[in-house]
């Protein structure tokens, strides 16, 4: 079946995008680092599977090298499932994403949500970022146009409506999502048209 695979560093609401997408309960805000292996569920109104990767990144209990062994086994899933792959799915916190970034930015250093968005393009799998927790933020088109520039992306994010989808997974606020992943569907079905 056609997938559509999701990405994210640990707590950024993954697990409750992922209920609110498949209405399956998911284990949220539970043992980070357990979910190891990718888990596909279907996702009802469309017609593809949905695959949750491992959450990335800073874990309580988790060491380095846990973490880089996690790393690896995304990036090789995703190398190896790139052709099925319609639409991958980054997940950040639009709270905490610019300030992560920027921490995590220096002369030998790539933030992780950089580094994996440029890694799906280099694979030419389309990726859309859900950018969650947006009922936290107040000035949401400074915050977008923030997170474009640091993806290189030229602002205004507005620009960027099929790449950049603002959502409250916890208020089940997922249109620009939807969205999104459509435009990305029909513009492959064209694709495969012509
Ligand atoms: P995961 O580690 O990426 O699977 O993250 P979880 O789904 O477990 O969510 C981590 C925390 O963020 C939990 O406390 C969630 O309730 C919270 N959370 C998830 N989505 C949202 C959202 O849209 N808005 C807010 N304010 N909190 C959220």
């Amino acid at each position: 079946d056609a997938e559509v695979a999701l990405v994210g560093r640990s707590n950024v609401g993954k697990s409750t995008l992922m209920r609110e997408l498949t209405g399956h309960s998911f284990d949220t805000g539970g043992k980070p680092g357990v979910t190891r292996s990718p888990n596909h569920y279907d996702w009802a109104p469309e017609d593809f599977v949905i695959t949750d990767l491992p959450g990335f990144g800073f874990m309580s209990g988790v060491d380095e090298e846990l973490r880089e062994e996690i790393k690896t086994e995304i990036v090789h899933y995703l190398e190896e499932y790139a052709d099925n792959v319609l639409v991958a799915i980054l997940v950040v916190d639009g709270k905490s994403v610019i300030d992560i970034i920027d921490r995590h930015s220096g002369p030998d250093e790539i933030p992780y949500d950089v580094e994996m968005f440029h890694f799906l393009r280099d694979l030419d799998v389309p990726t859309v970022v859900a950018v969650n927790k947006m009922d936290k933020v107040d000035d949401e088109d400074e915050r977008l146009d923030a997170l474009c520039d640091r993806l290189g992306l030229y602002p205004p994010w507005k620009q960027w409506q099929d790449t950049i989808a603002p959502i409250s997974a916890k208020r089940g606020q997922l249109e620009p999502l939807h969205e999104a992943v459509r435009n990305h569907l029909h513009e492959q079905e064209r694709d495969d048209l012509f």
